[in-house]
């Protein structure tokens, strides 16, 4: 997809130039909203964007994200028995943790850099790019949350 090298600290509008992508407010608006809040869903990335351009519609902001993927310039992740969360910061071969609680998720750094992780045993001869890994476990707020209900 050649985005491998997307600078997610660029405004919207180069983000979106550089990716191909015409700039339009909405897009923009969406842009900012994934910088802002990281792994959201489209419902939720849609009530931050209306609260700059009223305008916006539900579908429009599924049409960007949908583009944003295409293009390379998000991602979308969709843990086990959660909606489709998308976030911007792609190309970097990071990994999430997830909340088997409350579904909080969080980005780790995969541990050797953009070199994927996790080298298969074999890899029937397919060149690797990436290897996305999902750690699922309890969140400190969680874990907080159980010790107090048994004690
Ligand atoms: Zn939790
Ligand atoms: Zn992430």
């Amino acid at each position: 997809m050649g985005a491998a090298h997307i600078d997610t600290t660029m405004d919207a509008a180069t983000l979106l130039r550089n990716a191909g992508l015409r700039v339009t407010t909405p897009r923009r608006a969406v842009i900012d909203a994934l910088r802002l809040h990281p792994h959201s869903r489209a419902d939720a990335l849609f009530q931050v964007v209306t609260a700059t351009v009223p305008q916006t519609s539900l579908q429009s902001v599924y049409n960007a994200l949908s583009d944003f993927v295409d293009a390379g310039l998000a991602r979308r992740i969709e843990p086990d028995g959660h909606p489709g969360l998308f976030e911007l910061r792609v190309g970097d071969n990071h990994h999430h943790l997830v909340c088997t609680s409350c579904g909080d998720v969080r980005d780790v750094d995969c541990a050797v850099g953009e070199t994927p992780c996790l080298a298969p045993a074999d890899t029937h001869g397919f060149a690797l790019h990436r290897a996305d890994v999902t750690y699922w476990g309890v969140c400190p707020a969680c874990t907080g949350d159980a010790a107090s209900l048994t004690s």
